[in-house]
């Protein structure tokens, strides 16, 4: 039995990807150049031909979009307690107010019932996050959109390859979102790229990422907005064009690891441990993650401390946003959001990754089902 540390997530970098990066650093072009070009096309491509821009990480590139769609101070914007913290600091970033909306307990993502509850009339947008890659119900998500008349920024950091009925996520919607930090399914070290709805807002997307800058013939240059440095370098896109080559196989593998978790807990895990397995969906999912919500008997730490003693790595994404200090000083307390209080407090992330195999997975299981029985 081998008692190497197993980690919750690793990125696998191919050796054409560390030649192609070694190529770039050679070529005297560092910075946004052909490789973010050829990484745009490519991802455009993929989410139907829709507009697509890279940027330097997947938070401002949720900010962008809330620029883009003009929101800012006295606008509201709708979004789940359960999400890393950058989906609600986006919204405090534009100077707009963050309103949370309770999970669903069995999804784990905003629930939409009570989205549509919290709607009043300076609400401008909805934030949905798909946890794990779980999308929420697509066709619910825009219906509720087009009702209220609601710009969605879809906070899809975790859902590249998801889908929803056959529908990938980016193909379609408003603007989508997606993260390429170093623990997502793809990655570019750090980054992210936003999907656009048409080439009006893509050159504004361009304009925020560049410190709002607009360049003509060989020596115009004119600045009309305040913009940023958020451009995506050429040694990212030319990791995110390597690992974008393996993204079918990433997915499938995520797949398979799943349902094997799945097989491997069996049907009376829960009865037998009061814990929590994440819903079984391998059509849509991406399995970005597996997650377990503990039962009450055991705290997290503990359940870490003693899953860290036999070697396997638990990550915990996310505790709830509204309890953390910055938050809690806006108004937000105990008590207002307690499914989402619940969850955050006993969610744990088990291994998963692309390079792991069902022997991993058969380490896990052993090891989470000695720790809760
Ligand atoms: C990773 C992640 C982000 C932030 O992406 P960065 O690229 O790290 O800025 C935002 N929301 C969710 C749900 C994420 O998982």
């Amino acid at each position: 039995m081998t008692t190497t540390f197993l980690p919750f997530s690793r990125p696998t970098i191919d050796e054409a990807t560390i030649a192609a990066v070694s190529d770039v650093l050679r070529s005297g072009w560092l910075t946004s150049g052909p490789k973010v070009q050829a990484f745009e096309a490519q991802l455009s491509e993929y989410f139907g031909g829709r507009p697509v821009r890279t940027f330097n990480s997947g938070t401002c590139t949720m900010e962008i979009a809330l620029r883009i769609a003009g929101i800012g101070p006295g606008d509201e914007v709708i979004t789940t307690p359960i999400s890393w913290v950058a989906t609600a600091n986006v919204i405090l970033e534009v100077g707009a107010t963050p309103v949370f909306a309770d999970i669903d307990p069995v999804t784990r993502n905003i629930d939409l019932d009570k989205v549509e509850a919290a709607i009043t009339p300076r609400t401008r947008a909805i934030i949905p996050v798909y946890l794990s890659g779980l999308p929420v119900d697509m066709d619910r998500l825009y219906a509720i959109a087009s009702k209220y008349g609601l710009r969605v920024i879809e906070d899809a950091a975790q859902a590249i390859a998801s889908s929803w009925n056959g529908r990938r996520i980016g193909s379609f919607g408003d603007f989508v979102s997606f993260s390429f930090q170093a623990n997502k399914n793809i990655t570019t070290s750090e980054g992210g790229c936003l999907v656009l709805n048409d080439a009006a807002e893509a050159r504004l997307a361009e304009k925020y990422r560049l410190q709002g800058v607009t360049r003509t013939g060989f020596d115009g240059l004119d600045v009309d907005v305040l913009g940023g440095k958020f451009n995506m370098t050429d040694i990212a896109a030319t990791i995110g064009l390597g690992q974008f080559a393996h993204l079918d196989t990433i997915t499938a593998t995520r797949r398979r690891l799943a349902r094997h978790y799945f097989a491997l807990f069996g049907a009376d895990f829960e009865a037998n441990t009061g814990a929590q397995l994440p819903v079984a969906d391998f059509e849509n999912s991406n399995w970005h993650m597996f997650q377990l919500v503990l039962p009450e008997r055991i705290t997290r730490a503990v359940f870490m401390e003693k899953m860290m003693a036999l070697q396997i790595g638990i990550g915990y994404h996310y505790p709830a946003i509204h309890l953390l200090s910055l938050y809690r000083a806006r108004g937000f307390g105990d008590g207002m959001f307690p499914i989402a209080e619940r969850v955050g407090q006993r969610i744990v992330s088990l291994p998963m990754f692309a390079a792991m195999n069902e022997a991993d997975v058969e380490r896990a299981v052993r090891a989470v089902k000695s720790v809760l029985q």
